[in-house]
């Protein structure tokens, strides 16, 4: 069986990894010169998002067969509302792994542990490649081969300005800002590299570039933050949800595949699954739409949350942020192994304070697939 993947990202360099675990050496085409973002960033993987896994490594481990060596364990959170501060701390939040080109970042990580062919500055073209192979995966990051295809809906759209500083940091720490003022639909957040060099990131709904260095300037002003910047990046980026993930023999994987926790926009996780999971469903010979259904469903409940916080107020963030620091609340968050995001639909609606007790459900229910329509 011939397999071509265009893009050497998580999800590409994933799918790749289990096809070769399966026996199948596929071609890899990545249009950088390297794997990975062009800027440096430390992400987080996050296990809230994963529940009921207590440990996102082991559960790559075990259940995809991925192994990956994080920069630290995530271990304390301070989160920044407009008008209330609250620190949290947790034996286990997650991890954060460095993220771009660099030679421990994730995306190198996984490159060096497969076998396969990479080849370099090709912008592979995925008609073209239909034609030659048996599979094609797309995993170009982006939505458009899905737009092309008609199987794309855009969910929303994000300015995402980020720096690396300098300074003094806690490399188990993560801080977080939520402000409408500065950060309308999302949010800003400090991470760690190393104990002095540290990866700050600003996120912002339906923006144009000029109106994100006003956001970037009134976020460093308004939280007194006077790093030394000696790197910086700007990007817009589109999420959106795919229907069907497979078209013909086409396959489309992470976030070209809308794999994306639109809540947080952590991607990570749900764009490796997805690149394994379409591994396994094209050696098998199944459906991808019936391999990946589940992850399929936990992306889709995700956009649900996102609407919520779109509309949130910077009143909402501080009782948010309250509420999420209560005893009660504190324990089930961080020292339970609840699937709280279930809940969270809920919770982030009674929070906001619109709730209307009459149509209130306990679980809030999958939406339904926009595409099906
Ligand atoms: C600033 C930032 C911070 C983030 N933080 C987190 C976080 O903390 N936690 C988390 O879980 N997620 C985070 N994410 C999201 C996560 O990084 C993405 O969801 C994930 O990288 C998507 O993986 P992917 O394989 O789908 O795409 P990518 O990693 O984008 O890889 C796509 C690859 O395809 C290549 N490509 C595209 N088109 C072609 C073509 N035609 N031919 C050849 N190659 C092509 C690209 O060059 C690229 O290398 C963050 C994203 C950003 C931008």
């Amino acid at each position: 069986m011939r397999v071509a993947i265009i893009g050497a990202g998580l999800s590409g360099l994933a799918c790749a990894h289990e096809l070769e675990r399966l026996g199948i050496f596929p071609d890899v085409f990545e249009e950088r010169s390297r794997p990975g973002e062009l800027f440096p960033h430390v992400g987080g993987i996050l296990q809230i998002m994963n529940r009921p896994v207590r440990n996102q490594l082991e559960f790559l481990k075990k259940e995809y067969h991925l192994q990956a060596k994080p920069l630290s364990a995530w271990k304390k959170i301070t989160m920044h509302a407009p008008s209330v501060t609250r620190v949290v701390k947790s034996r286990n939040f997650g991890y954060f792994f460095e993220r771009g080109q660099g030679s421990s970042s994730l995306e190198t990580q996984l490159a060096n542990s497969i076998k396969s062919r990479i080849t370099f500055n090709c912008r592979a073209n995925y008609s073209e490649l239909a034609k030659e192979y048996d599979y094609v995966v797309v995993a170009t990051g982006n939505r458009a081969v899905a737009a092309t295809l008609g199987i794309w809906k855009d969910t929303f759209t994000t300015m995402v300005r980020g720096a690396v500083v300098l300074g003094k940091f806690n490399t188990e720490e993560l801080i977080m800002w939520v402000n409408t003022d500065y950060a309308l639909g999302a949010y800003a957040y400090l991470t760690a590299f190393s104990p002095d060099r540290g990866s700050l990131v600003l996120i912002h709904a339906n923006t144009s570039p000029e109106d994100m260095e006003r956001h970037w300037t009134t976020f460093l002003k308004k939280e007194r933050l006077e790093y030394q910047v000696v790197e910086s990046f700007l990007l817009s980026h589109i999420a959106g949800t795919v229907y069907p993930h497979q078209v013909g023999n086409i396959l489309l994987v992470g976030a070209a595949g809308g794999f994306m926790e639109s809540f947080l926009g952590f991607g990570a996780v749900s764009s490796m699954r997805s690149g394994v999971l379409a591994a396994r469903a094209m050696v098998k010979g199944q459906p991808f739409a019936k391999v990946s259904d589940k992850l399929d469903q936990e992306m889709r409940r995700s956009v649900r949350l996102r609407e919520i916080l779109n509309t949130m107020k910077n009143e909402d963030y501080d009782r948010l942020v309250a509420t999420a620091t209560f005893p009660i609340m504190k324990h089930i968050n961080y020292n339970t192994n609840l699937p709280v995001l279930n809940f969270a639909g809920n919770i982030l609606e009674l929070v906001r304070a619109s709730v209307d007790w009459e149509k209130k459900s306990i679980l809030p229910p999958v939406p339904e697939n926009p595409h099906k329509k």
